[in-house]
């Protein structure tokens, strides 16, 4: 089969050619494989490739698949499926960098939970992809590998902080990819890239050997083309996990029941003074959204979200977290060694060579607010503030089913045009971190194009409701995708970014 064609397919379409025999995981890894080889260069998507391991997996996946064959066992729909792992996620013995200095030689010598299920699966292991240095930003400028770029546009950036995986998924070097969720990590990317993604519920997917940022924001994500791809993905990832006392038992399966469609459910929109700044592109997309979902039987009304509040807090607890978390790089037990006679002079060296300066800014502010002498009580009321978000998002979203918003507010930025101005790339993240500082599900899904770029819009839910979320994200992207088909008159694609990158 045509090598083009399998690098553009979903993980469905894959895994009935892998099931009939059509192709084998050797073939199908190999085209993946050459197709990073071809675009690298140019995109950089991957710190770490890793084909060798690769091509064990996908032997191993065959005679998987063969042995079921012969004995009329069953495998795994993800047996022999390759995809990609942000660097941030352990696999036992690759080199595990978070594109940071601090971590250029380490391996670790466990494998994160995710990782752990793919790989009993049957999954193959492309490599492991670029991110901003610890998952802070939103652009995959902040590495150790320099920057990733956007495949739509190599002038533009992938967004971030899960760049790499969505730029390896968009160039076609990966199905699929797993990024993480920290503030908004890997919906903007996807938004970026024209890809779907659902940041869970906190807790139904395992973050055990996942390197925190913010151990009570963070989730485990996956990106790829389309809704139904996403909710195979989950219902993979998602369970209790002994080494997350965080985590619970979801839905047995997302896919199940996803085309029950919208009817009857209320789903709020945020008024115009939250969309202040946002592009005539995305304020189209979300016109077009509302409409179909009031076309297909939903109940629109205006949802209130507190996402002014919500950013500003996420900043702080994001920071004070984090700098919790780092401290462990001390110079002497973990991370880059330290030079220098005493302690403390190892520790300065290590700290001021290992990490970036986005680290080290949020180390300093996140080591303040929670510094007894600074107010005493502060990071308390912090956490007070960020109680009545909870409250008032959970207020709005025992109404509402879901609540429709923008992931970002434009297109793909150009890549540099944040390099120096911290403040400004905080303040793209306001429609995001809201669903990690309440915990809720949130599904980002292509809304439209914008300058020859994809625009995403975002539906995010109640705690637990991923299931419905999922549902709604679906009957959004098919009516969504008819529409631009009829735009633009093309027939093919499977995701609404190929309809309208080829149809004009
Ligand atoms: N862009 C956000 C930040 O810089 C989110 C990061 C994330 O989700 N990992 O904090």
């Amino acid at each position: 089969m045509n090598q083009n064609r399998l690098t553009n397919m979903s993980v469905k379409e894959l895994s009935e050619l892998l099931g009939s025999g059509e192709i084998s995981s050797a073939g199908l890894t190999a085209a993946f494989l050459s197709n990073m080889t071809l675009k690298e260069r140019e995109i950089n998507a991957f710190i770490t490739p890793t084909a060798r391991l690769a091509l064990e997996g996908a032997a191993r996946a065959d005679r998987m698949r063969r042995e079921a064959k012969e004995t009329g066992g069953e495998v795994s729909s993800f047996c022999g499926i390759p995809y990609a792992l942000k660097d941030n996620l352990a696999v036992r013995g690759v080199p595990l960098t978070c594109a940071s200095e601090m971590l250029r030689d380490f391996v670790p010598d466990y494998s994160s939970a995710v990782y752990e299920k793919l790989d009993g699966a049957g999954a193959v292991l492309l490599g492991k992809t670029n991110l901003d240095e610890f998952a802070m930003g939103s652009f995959c400028e902040r590495s150790i590998a320099g920057p990733t770029r956007n495949p739509l546009d190599p002038g533009r950036s992938p967004g971030g902080s899960s760049g790499g995986s969505a730029a390896a998924v968009a160039a076609g070097e990966a199905p699929f990819a797993l990024g993480s969720d920290t503030g908004g990590s890997a919906r903007q990317p996807a938004a970026f890239c024209g890809l779907v993604s659902i940041k869970p519920t906190y807790g139904l997917v395992s973050r055990r050997g996942m390197a925190e940022l913010a151990s009570s924001l963070d989730t485990v994500c996956p990106i790829c083309r389309t809704v139904e791809d996403c909710a195979s993905v989950l219902t993979l990832l998602a369970g209790r996990d002994q080494g997350d006392m965080t985590t619970f038992d979801g839905a047995a399966s997302f896919e199940e029941g996803l085309d029950g469609g919208v009817g009857g459910m209320r789903i709020g929109v945020v008024p115009p003074s939250l969309l202040d700044g946002c592009s005539p592109g995305v304020l189209r997309a979300l016109d077009r959204a509302a409409e179909k979902l009031a076309k297909l039987g939903a109940r629109i009304e205006e949802a209130d979200l507190p996402l002014g509040m919500a950013l500003e807090i996420y900043l702080i607890v994001a920071s004070a977290e984090a700098s919790s978390n780092l401290a462990r790089f001390d110079g002497l037990r973990f991370g880059l060694g330290g030079e220098g006679k005493s302690a403390a002079d190892r520790m300065r060296d290590a700290r001021a060579r290992g990490f970036g300066d986005e680290v080290k800014r949020r180390i300093v502010t996140g080591t303040y607010a929670l510094s007894s002498t600074y107010g005493g009580g502060y990071y308390r009321k912090v956490k007070a503030a960020q109680n009545a978000v909870c409250r008032e998002t959970e207020e709005i979203l025992s109404r509402c089913g879901a609540v429709l918003l923008p992931t970002a507010s434009g297109p793909a930025f150009r890549v540099g045009r944040y390099a120096s101005d911290p403040n400004a790339l905080y303040k793209s993240d306001r429609y995001t971190t809201v669903a990690n500082l309440t915990g809720c599900p949130a599904v980002q899904i292509p809304g439209g194009g914008e300058d020859g770029m994809p625009v995403g819009i975002t539906l995010m839910g109640k705690k637990r409701s991923d299931a419905l979320l999922l549902r709604a994200a679906y009957a959004l992207e098919q009516e969504i995708m008819t529409d631009v088909r009829k735009e633009t008159g093309r027939d093919g694609g499977n995701t609404v970014w190929d309809v309208l990158r080829h149809g004009k």
